[in-house]
């Protein structure tokens, strides 16, 4: 079978970040020409676009709610049935490796401070991922939750889940200190041998509790794997969950829909006010889109 990148820097990302998303797809690409498997070509894009600043993953997550809090989480899974996650990781350079990590374990996922330690322990360096460009989001989405309440139309990239525009985070504070009023990675391969492989890494939406999990780590909701296809999803985590979107993007692909009419199905579950974006590979192409503005590249051996 041809091998075959795609990669996305999330749901309401800015387009113009597309020359990271290429370059992530393309080293998937070459690695893949190079005899690696999907899911090595799939962790590498994921590694890259971690390392950018510019996503919202590894280095340049979003911060929590307060404003101090950096959780993130990663997954990764293939159609030979690997998986594995972290779950509200802090500190670390690559989720996405902590992530494959666990997959050397008998367990699937590992969270919260058992996280850290295992990642301490797998011998990744502690690392601050807090860029100042998250920092100016975080204080955009605090302005832009203000004006959302106060009945302002909502715009696209960092808008607070709606869920919040009704409720007083002050009642679910759950930081060590008090209540101060603060773009997900993907990427899919298919190697030579025809196996399929997706991999996670966020650092979540905008205005987060402590604590709070979105898709991305979820297995059916934020990535499937199978000898089908892959997929992953970004956006409102919380909306992705209740739809199991990955999952069910993938039945399409098993019953023997393209990837583009797929996820173009799934998609229209959503209504507009939700960001979401996906981008899915089946055994004869790959497809990406979102209802907002999302860079993603695709890397086979027409490009
Ligand atoms: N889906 C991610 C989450 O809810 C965020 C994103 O894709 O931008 O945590």
């Amino acid at each position: 079978m041809r091998p075959l990148a795609i990669a996305h820097g999330g749901a309401a990302a800015p387009a113009g970040f597309r020359d990271g998303t290429e370059r992530a797809a393309r080293a998937a690409f070459d690695l893949l020409l190079a005899g690696g498997s999907a899911l090595d070509a799939a962790v590498l894009g994921a590694t890259l676009l971690e390392d950018d600043p510019r996503f919202n993953a590894g280095t340049g997550s979003n911060l929590r709610f307060d404003g101090r809090t950096i959780e993130m989480d990663a997954s990764l899974m293939d159609s030979e049935g690997t998986f594995g996650a972290v779950i509200g990781l802090k500190r670390a350079k690559n989720p996405i490796l902590v992530a494959r990590d666990v997959t050397r374990t008998p367990h699937l996922m590992l969270s919260g401070e058992g996280a850290v330690l295992f990642a301490r322990r797998m011998g990744h360096a502690d690392y601050d991922p807090l860029t100042a460009r998250a920092v100016e989001k975080h204080r955009r989405a605090i302005e832009k939750w203000k004006a959302l309440r106060e009945g302002a139309p909502a715009t696209g990239e960092g808008d607070p889940h709606p869920g919040w525009l009704g409720c007083d985070p002050r009642l679910y504070w759950n930081f060590p200190e008090e209540f101060r009023a603060g773009d997900t990675i993907g990427v899919v391969a298919r190697d030579s041998l025809g196996r399929f492989a997706v991999t996670n890494s966020t650092g979540g939406t905008a205005l987060m509790l402590h604590g709070r999990v979105g898709d991305s780590p979820i297995f059916g909701a934020g990535l499937y794997a199978g000898p089908a296809g892959a997929v992953a999803a970004t956006g409102e985590g919380e909306e992705i969950v209740r739809r199991l979107l990955c999952y069910e993007v993938y039945r399409r692909i098993e019953g023997g829909a393209p990837a583009e009419e797929a996820c173009r199905a799934e998609l229209e579950r959503f209504p507009d006010r939700i960001a979401v974006g996906l981008i899915a590979a089946d055994r004869n192409g790959a497809w990406g889109g979102s209802h907002r503005e999302m860079p993603f590249s695709v890397v086979d051996a027409s490009t």
